[in-house]
């Protein structure tokens, strides 16, 4: 087994500095007897996660773990191991006309942990979370025990380790159902609005599109928030090819602090203006559809030594326009600003314990690391817990146990299930923190 020290770990949004020790298993022997050992260990796939949900002192990568292991080309089933990324899948189904039922906006997460992120995409509306397309789990419980499941034969179990965060074990294998597609592009249609209000009867009227996202300006001009709003299905135009010459990713090569309240009102303006002049319908090739953040490598670097904070929030439909409002509001009088903000439609939350979505709409905003956000994200915590929301784990850096277990009242589910199976100790930072584990 491969085996490094190391002096930080990076996530997706900032450094963590400490005392690690990274373990890239080779086969599963080598997690037991990792294991067996009993430190505190968790799992670790893309480390796509904003915060320390994959963040110990010890942790097990799933790197090897990268092996497609069967695909059923007449049903669109996928056999793969946990660490496989979403990329390697894309690469190897599009061209035989598959695609992902679910997919997040990034390809370097791996299966491991979209199901225990239970990650949700722009699909989310019409075809809910990653663990909808499920049909088997293959996960190591503790030193001596593999379990394979289905929703259907260890329902317990299957709700806490989907949106479990990496509690419930080691995740080595999945078999997860694809779904058709006829092309590699994308149909789009783009609207732009200068009222917050008109984005969400623009999200209702076109509910029917299979994918639906909105970027919002949070920064508010002439009292009110823009916003783009881009909605897409495949197209059906039988063109499955690969470009033959990939883009490569841009790095960010150092830390460098160019996002501020400035920049962003700058590049906000900028962003909308462009808009107005560019193509309001038309194709798109799909990678650029789902995935336009995975161009830039490092991106934490740009927001300097501290890093960013992502704060993703979901609001049942009922409260979304006053709650959200009031909520970009707030943050307009705070003092802080948020540098990117994406506006989702959520369907009705699945029996996951510790899952995220809920039926409604959800708000990620990312925030510049600065002695007031944690305050003020904590004023907003209040927020959405009077309106009836919860915020995602997968996002999340500073949540508070109090907090988490007012989110999620379900949390005690996942502390049961450790202890029906006999699930051994996993705990990252996070799962210390909020204490779901303890
Ligand atoms: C640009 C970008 C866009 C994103 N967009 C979305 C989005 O649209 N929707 C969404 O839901 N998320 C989104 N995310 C978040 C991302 O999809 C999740 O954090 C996902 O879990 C990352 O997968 P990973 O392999 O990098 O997991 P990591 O970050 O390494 O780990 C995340 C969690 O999974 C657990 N885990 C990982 N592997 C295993 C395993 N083998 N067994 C058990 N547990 C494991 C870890 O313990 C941890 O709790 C985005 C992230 C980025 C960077």
């Amino acid at each position: 087994m491969e085996f490094i020290n190391l002096n930080k770990v990076k996530s997706w949004a900032k450094e963590y500095n400490g005392d690690y020790s990274m373990y890239f298993p080779k086969d599963i022997e080598d997690i037991k007897s990792l294991i067996s050992n009993n430190k505190t260990i968790i799992s670790a796939g893309g480390f796509r996660s904003y915060g320390d949900s994959a963040i110990s002192n010890y942790i097990i990568n799933s790197k090897h773990f990268n092996k497609i292991i069967d695909f059923d080309e007449k049903n669109g089933i996928l056999k793969v191991q946990s660490g496989v990324n979403l990329d390697q899948l894309i690469n190897f189904i599009v061209p035989k006309g598959w695609f992902l039922s679910v997919t997040p906006g990034t390809k370097y997460a791996t299966v491991g942990g979209c199901i225990a992120s239970d990650v949700h995409g722009k699909e989310h509306h019409k075809y809910g979370c990653f663990s909808e397309c499920l049909q088997k789990i293959k996960l190591l419980i503790n030193e001596n025990e593999i379990v394979e499941f289905n929703k259907k034969s260890h329902h317990d179990l299957f709700c806490a380790t989907c949106g479990g965060m990496g509690l419930t074990g080691f995740i080595i294998e999945a078999e997860i159902k694809c779904k058709k597609i006829k092309s590699n592009q994308i149909q789009f249609k783009k609207i732009l609005s200068n009222r917050l209000e008109n984005i969400f009867s623009t999200f209702e009227k076109y509910h029917d599109y299979d994918y639906s996202v909105a970027w919002i300006d949070t920064i508010k001009n002439n009292g009110d928030y823009r916003s783009i709003f881009n909605c897409g299905n495949f197209s059906n135009n039988l063109d499955l090819s690969f470009p033959k010459k990939k883009r490569n990713n841009i790095n960010i090569p150092f830390k460098i602090k160019i996002i501020n309240k400035f920049t962003i009102k700058f590049f906000n303006k900028f962003y909308f203006f462009l808009n107005k002049f560019t193509k309001k319908s038309g194709t798109i090739f799909f990678d650029k559809f789902f995935y336009p953040l995975d161009k830039i490598k490092n991106w934490y670097r740009l927001y300097g030594k501290n890093g960013f904070i992502q704060y993703q929030f979901v609001i049942p439909k009922s409260n979304s326009i006053q709650a959200i409002t009031e909520i970009l509001d707030f943050i307009n009088t705070s003092g802080v600003f948020s540098s990117l903000a994406v506006l989702k439609l959520h369907s009705k939350e699945n029996k996951n314990y510790i899952s995220f979505p809920i039926e409604g709409y959800s708000l990620a905003m990312d925030f510049p690391i600065s002695n007031k956000i944690s305050k003020i994200l904590k004023k907003i915590d209040e927020l959405v817990l009077h309106h009836g929301g919860k915020i995602y784990l997968t996002k999340d850096s500073i949540l508070d146990e109090n907090n988490f277990k007012k989110f999620y009242p379900n949390h005690g589910e996942v502390k049961k299930v450790v202890k029906k199976y006999k699930i051994s100790k996993f705990n990252s930072f996070q799962s210390l923190r909020i204490g779901i584990n303890d």
